[in-house]
């Protein structure tokens, strides 16, 4: 099983590592030379740079583990072991509101070598992790699944996460076939007015719809093990913007006409207005917009989503500081 996997990194390396040269890895096609340390919108070199890595609780339950009886029940709370988060520095999108923005934008983080980053997944796996978690790992592809190969070759057996901010290309997800276990991508918007506005990437949905439908015909059923927690499957994630609940709705629309109403849905609150968010969008999310997109997916059909009531209430949500050594330590 675990050489079959290695044989798909191969054959995927194969395929993506002379785009390198001139870097065609994800819609932006900046063509520089990333072998050269040339860098293009992502600004990442030819080696992948990570700001943090740890058993992060904070993700849907199926993958870091149940919060529900948490704060009642310590013994639950110490049972969790957490998603074994990978923030990768940089990113090809870039969103202005980005909660993430001193490592998506700012560039903070440090370079790591191949061998550096398979032993970083091994040490989270022994460390208990339910899965390793690829924080937007686009634009790093290539050293990650080197890293990969050598990790793999050395007993990494948990889940592969792929968490992308749904800016991608087809071709290059479909790479991916047998590698990734849990597709866990955004789908932003739908509208190219709003995509162009605030991610300058007008073709957002032009590029994210047919990822996020190869990502489906790979791991189309979200299975889970006896205790709740995510083996393989697709989980879409989608942030709600604040004056903006009919893209919200519009995404929804086309899930419904694309994919089945099992399809794991995540209905994500958490929108707080960060670093360059616009005037337009300047507030949190309100609860009446968020009940309002909840509704229209469960008018829709949607039979399997999360939604972040308790823990992610708009007002309450709290951000990760990654100058911290704990970024999830929360800070208001
Ligand atoms: S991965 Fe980076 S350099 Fe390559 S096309 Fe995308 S944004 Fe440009």
């Amino acid at each position: 099983m675990m050489s079959r996997k290695i044989s798909r990194i191969e054959r995927a390396l194969d395929a993506l590592e002379p785009l390198e040269a001139s870097c065609t890895l994800c819609p932006r096609e900046c063509r520089v030379d990333r072998r050269q340390d040339k860098t293009g919108i992502c600004r990442s070199g030819s080696r992948a740079a990570l700001s943090s890595a740890l058993l992060h609780f904070g993700e849907e339950p199926v993958l870091s583990g149940r919060h529900d009886r948490a704060a009642s029940d310590p013994v639950e709370e110490t049972s969790r072991r957490g998603s074994g988060t990978i923030f990768f520095t940089g990113c090809n999108l870039k969103c202005l509101f980005c909660q993430n923005y001193q490592i998506s934008w700012l560039g903070q983080g440090r370079e790591v070598s191949d061998a550096e980053l398979a032993e970083i997944m091994l040490e989270l796996q022994r460390r208990g992790a339910y899965n390793i978690n690829l924080v937007s790992p686009t634009h790093f592809l290539t050293p990650i699944l080197r890293a990969l190969r050598i990790a793999c070759g050395r007993g990494l057996k948990i889940p592969l996460v792929y968490n992308t901010n749904g800016y991608e290309k087809a071709e290059i997800i479909e790479k991916l076939a047998g590698i990734i276990d849990i597709y866990l991508p955004d789908l932003k918007y739908r509208s190219s007015r709003l995509s162009l506005r605030y991610s300058a990437a007008e073709d957002y949905f032009l590029r994210a719809g047919p990822a996020v439908q190869e990502m489906f015909l790979q791991q189309p059923d979200l299975v889970l093990d006896g205790d709740g927690i995510a083996r393989q499957g697709l989980i879409i994630r989608h942030l709600i913007l604040p004056g903006h609940v009919d893209d919200s709705l519009a995404v929804l629309d086309w899930m419904a006409q694309k994919l089945p109403p099992t399809t794991a849905l995540s209905l994500m609150s958490q929108y707080r207005p960060c670093h360059l968010a616009p005037k337009d969008i300047r507030r949190p999310l309100s609860t009446e917009e968020y009940r309002l997109v909840v509704a229209g997916a469960k008018r829709l059909g949607f039979e399997n989503f999360f939604i972040q009531p308790e823990f992610f209430r708009p007002d309450e949500h709290l951000l990760p500081d990654f100058d911290l050594p704990e970024p999830f330590r929360w800070k208001k």
